[in-house]
C-alpha cells in the first residue's frame, strides 16, 4: 500500500513570502527541528541564489556529519538548464532537487507572453531533468506550477515525459489555492494512474482549504497506486494566504474520521515537538500563532462555557479530539519578570557567560568563550533579535558551521566568474 510522506517547504515558500524572512541560522534551526520531527524532506532553499550558497553548503555538511539525518535536503530551481549548471557550481554537494515550470495556458500567456507553447515547456523540463541527472542528482521532483489550472491531459503528458527522462516525483502545485477537495482528488488520482509517479501535493490556502486539499490529494494518489508527498510549512506561513500547516496536516491525516485506517504516514511525525517548533517559527518569522490555530493555538485546549468545562473535566474526550500532551504542551511557560540578560549583538563576555552558564554550557578557556560570543553577536546582527536557547547551543556545538552560516561572501571576481554578472 502506498504511503504519505511530508516535504516541508518553510525554507522556500515560507521565506519567499512578502514581508517575511528568516536568517540563515534560523533556516538551519528549521531544518534541525524538521529532522527531529521526522519530516521526510526539507526544501531548504534556492541553490541559484547567491546569498544562499554558504548556508546550503553548511547544511549539507551537517547532513554529512550525521547531524541533519535522516532528513533529505532538497533545493528548488527553475526548469532552466543554466540554473541547473549554476546549482552544481555553487552547491556541488546538493543531491535532491525540485525543478519547476509553469504548465497552465494562463501562465504560458500571462508569464511567457505567448513566446512558449506547451511543447516548449515539456522540452525545457526534459532538458533540465537530464542536466540534473548528468550532474548526479539523486532525486528529482518535477513541479507543475499552476497545475490546478492546467488541462489534465496535458498534465499527464507532462508527467509522462518527466518520468521517461528520470524524474522521481511529480509536484502538483495548486499555486493559487483554486482546487477543492473533490477536484484535487480526481486530478491526482488521474495523474497517479496515468503517469505512474509518486505525486507531491502543494496546496495553498486562498480559499481556506490547503489542509483539506492536501488530504484529498493524498487519498487520490494512494487510490491511484502511488505514494503521496504533502508539502507543508511551519504555522502555514507561505505566499499570500499560506500553505498547508505541517502540524494541522499531520493532525488531519492521523485524527480525522476514518482516514488513518486506510491512509498511513510512511515516516511518522513526532508531534510532541509541535509546540516548541511552532513557537520557534512564530518567533523567527515574527508572526504570532493565531489563537484558534489547530493544536498549538492558545485556545486549542481552552474551555470557557459551563457545559464544555464541565464536560471536559469529566472526560477530556467529551470536547477534545486529541490531548495537549500529544503536541508537547502542558509544561508551564516560564517568563522572566525580573532581571533579564539578553544575547543581543552588543553583549559582552560577562553577560554571555551568564546566559551560557544557565544552559550548563562551559568553555575550555577565555579564547573559546570569546570565539563563541563573537559568533553569537554576528547571529544577532543577522536576526535582529535575541537568539533562542537552541540557537546558542547550536553555535556552541557547531562553531565552524555557524561561522559559515554567518558569512556573507563578498561578490569578488572569483565569485562573479561562477555566478555571472548581475542580470
Ligand atoms: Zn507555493
Amino acid at each position: 500500500m502506498a504511503k504519505i510522506y511530508f516535504i516541508d517547504v518553510t525554507n522556500r515558500d515560507g521565506v519567499q513570502t512578502a514581508n517575511l524572512g528568516l536568517s540563515k541560522l534560523e533556516k538551519t534551526m528549521v531544518n534541525m527541528y524538521l529532522n527531529d520531527m521526522g519530516v521526510f524532506q526539507s526544501e531548504f532553499g534556492f541553490p541559484t541564489t547567491k546569498h544562499e550558497s554558504l548556508y546550503l553548503q553548511a547544511n549539507l555538511e551537517l547532513a554529512e556529519m550525521g547531524v541533519l539525518q535522516p532528513i533529505r535536503l532538497g533545493g528548488w530551481i527553475r526548469a532552466v538548464v543554466a540554473d541547473v549548471e549554476k546549482t552544481f557550481k555553487l552547491v556541488p554537494g546538493i543531491k535532491h532537487l525540485n525543478i519547476s515550470v509553469s504548465t497552465s495556458d494562463q501562465m504560458l500567456q500571462g508569464k511567457f507572453g505567448g513566446t512558449k507553447d506547451r511543447e516548449d515547456i515539456v522540452v525545457m523540463m526534459i532538458d533540465a531533468v537530464e542536466a540534473a541527472r548528468a550532474h548526479g542528482a539523486e532525486s528529482i521532483g518535477v513541479n507543475a506550477e499552476d497545475a490546478s489550472r492546467t488541462e489534465i491531459d496535458f498534465l499527464v503528458r507532462f508527467g509522462l515525459a518527466a518520468k521517461e527522462h528520470g524524474a522521481d516525483r511529480l509536484r502538483y502545485c495548486d499555486t493559487l489555492g483554486y482546487d477543492n477537495a473533490f477536484t484535487i482528488y480526481q486530478s491526482i488520482k488521474t495523474l497517479a494512474e496515468n503517469v505512474g509517479l509518486p505525486v507531491e501535493l502543494h496546496c495553498h490556502g486562498d480559499l481556506g482549504m490547503a489542509v483539506a486539499n492536501s488530504l484529498a490529494g493524498a487519498k487520490g494518489a494512494i487510490d491511484g497506486g502511488q505514494d503521496a508527498y504533502i508539502n507543508t510549512t511551519l504555522n502555514g506561513i507561505g505566499e499570500r494566504a499560506g500553505n498547508a500547516d505541517l502540524i494541522a496536516t499531520t493532525l488531519a491525516v492521523t485524527k480525522s474520521k476514518g482516514f488513518a485506517e486506510e491512509y498511513q504516514i510512511g515516516k511518522p511525525i513526532d508531534l510532541t515537538k509541535a509546540w516548541k517548533v511552532s513557537k520557534f517559527a512564530s518567533y523567527a518569522f515574527r508572526v504570532p500563532i493565531p489563537i484558534n490555530q489547530p493544536g498549538v493555538g492558545a485556545n486549542a485546549f481552552a474551555h470557557g462555557s459551563g457545559i464544555h468545562a464541565d464536560g471536559v473535566l469529566k472526560d477530556p474526550e467529551n470536547y477534545e479530539l486529541y490531548s495537549f500532551n500529544e503536541l508537547g504542551r502542558g509544561d508551564p511557560d516560564l517568563v522572566e519578570t525580573g532581571r533579564e540578560i539578553c544575547s543581543g549583538q552588543y553583549i559582552g563576555i560577562s553577560g554571555f557567560s551568564h546566559i551560557m552558564g544557565q544552559m550548563e554550557v562551559s568553555f575550555e578557556d577565555d579564547r573559546q568563550a570569546e570565539e563563541i560570543l563573537e559568533l553569537a553577536r554576528y547571529a544577532n546582527v543577522e536576526a535582529q533579535k535575541p537568539l533562542v536557547e537552541d540557537e546558542l547551543l547550536f553555535i556552541a556545538k557547531y562553531p565552524e558551521i555557524a561561522r559559515k552560516l554567518l558569512t556573507l561572501r563578498p561578490l569578488d571576481k572569483s565569485v562573479l566568474d561562477i555566478i555571472g554578472p548581475p542580470a
